[in-house]
């Protein structure tokens, strides 16, 4: 009784202190009215990838014509992704690097968040028709650094704002994986390909439904690749993906 007395003096004390401190802005030190919010000059400087873009991988476009008849940039003609839509909030630059890094190395988990409505906007029409939100998975011996995956607690913010189910642990890594910032593009899909699996409870689930893989930031489709493939093989219908924030690619415009 008087332990839980303490606990809710702490929780209590803890909700006065939230209070009576201003929240500061995501990415700077200026005061913003709630948590989670960005200042004027920092929201100023935030790259949102909004229309038009390809249809495909949902690389900017300068202009609409851009993408031709069939709205897709030159990459996704070429060499078609296996996933039905890719949408991403931001541009993967400084200032989404200030809100997306301190959420994967740092602790600061509420960032997934703040970044949970701008993923919300992205792909408000992919969350629309998902039966299912799936984060990708993080290797166990990673996991034990982190403490978290990142992707599953984008997932789980996004799955609250938007009413869908998330299946946070659908996939698993089956074997470690070498950094793939260390690798040429042709070795990042190489380490990669078989590297995913679906947790054999989770199949039935996945049969015929149309699934959202969530990440933090796409960089060379590889992981997502492999998560697509994975999640085809158990019997998704269609695979869709949506990330906080994609790197530049050399074939995109702005
Ligand atoms: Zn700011
Ligand atoms: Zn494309």
């Amino acid at each position: 009784m008087r332990s839980a007395f303490r606990q809710a003096a702490r929780s209590a004390g803890r909700l006065a202190l939230d209070l009576l401190l201003p929240s500061h802005c995501l990415t700077c030190e200026q005061p913003v009215d709630a948590p989670g919010q960005l200042c004027p000059r920092c929201f100023e400087q935030t790259n949102f990838i909004t229309d038009p873009c390809c249809a495909r991988c949902g690389v900017p476009f300068e202009t609409r014509e851009r993408g031709g008849a069939a709205g897709e940039c030159a990459n996704c003609l070429a060499d078609p992704p296996p996933w039905g839509q890719a949408r991403a909030a931001l541009k993967y630059d400084a200032q989404s690097k200030r809100m997306i890094l301190p959420l994967k190395y740092g602790d600061r988990v509420e960032n997934a968040r703040a970044l949970a409505p701008m993923m919300a906007r992205a792909g408000a029409e992919l969350l629309q028709a998902a039966d299912w939100l799936v984060p990708v998975p993080l290797h166990r011996t990673r996991m034990i650094t982190r403490r978290y995956n990142q992707a599953a607690l984008l997932a789980q913010s996004v799955a609250k704002l938007s009413g869908r189910k998330a299946l946070l642990d659908a996939l698993r890594r089956v074997r470690a994986t070498t950094p793939l910032a260390e690798l040429s593009p042709t070795r990042r899909a190489e380490e990669m390909t078989g590297a995913i699996a679906v947790r054999a409870n989770c199949r039935i689930m996945l049969q015929d439904a149309r699934v959202l893989l969530i990440d933090d930031v796409l960089t060379s489709g590889s992981t997502a690749r492999a998560c697509v493939a994975a999640l085809q093989e158990a019997g998704a219908s269609r695979v869709d993906v949506l990330a906080a924030a994609r790197v530049r690619a050399q074939h995109w415009d702005g």
